[in-house]
């Protein structure tokens, strides 16, 4: 589990987050070196948080409010499972990003993904990553309007 874990991990070190007390923009930062220093802060109403979950423990599961593990593919922080600030409906998914890092990650890699489709190369620069991102990201059908709400999501902050 852990190395499927790897290429995200370098967005989770600090994740934007709706903070659950006052609904504004606030952070979870977590230490990539010691994830049990991961924290919650909301400058805003000032409410804070030490996370004091199972740190070697990686899932993707559904019933995540179970458990107390780094979930990952949710739009929810990996540690509090507070939900995350950039976020849009797309049908019925859930487009989501940690941060902003990630927002332009998922940018670039679908614009990525037009270009090689266009020089008719064989599939993707990256295997592994495309299986870990979601099938529906990934539909030709769904560029656009996924480009375009992740245009919209940048726009508003
Ligand atoms: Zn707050």
């Amino acid at each position: 589990m852990k190395n499927e874990f790897t290429y995200i991990s370098e967005f989770i070190n600090q994740i934007d987050v709706c903070c659950p007390n006052c609904g504004s923009k606030s952070v979870v930062k977590s230490d990539a070196n010691n994830r049990n220093n991961t924290r919650f802060i909301c400058s805003k109403c000032g409410k804070s948080k030490i996370w004091n979950g199972q740190s070697s423990t990686y899932y993707y599961s559904n019933n995540y409010k179970e458990s107390e593990g780094i979930l990952i593919g949710h739009p929810v922080d990996c540690y509090f499972k507070y939900p995350l600030w950039y976020t849009k409906q797309i049908k019925n998914q859930t487009l989501f990003a940690y941060n902003k890092e990630h927002l332009n990650f998922l940018e670039e890699y679908i614009n990525d993904s037009i270009r090689e489709r266009r020089q008719g190369e064989y599939g993707w620069k990256n295997t592994s990553l495309e299986s870990r991102l979601p099938k529906w990201l990934l539909l030709s059908k769904n560029r656009e309007v996924i480009l375009k709400a992740i245009k919209e999501i940048k726009e508003i902050n």
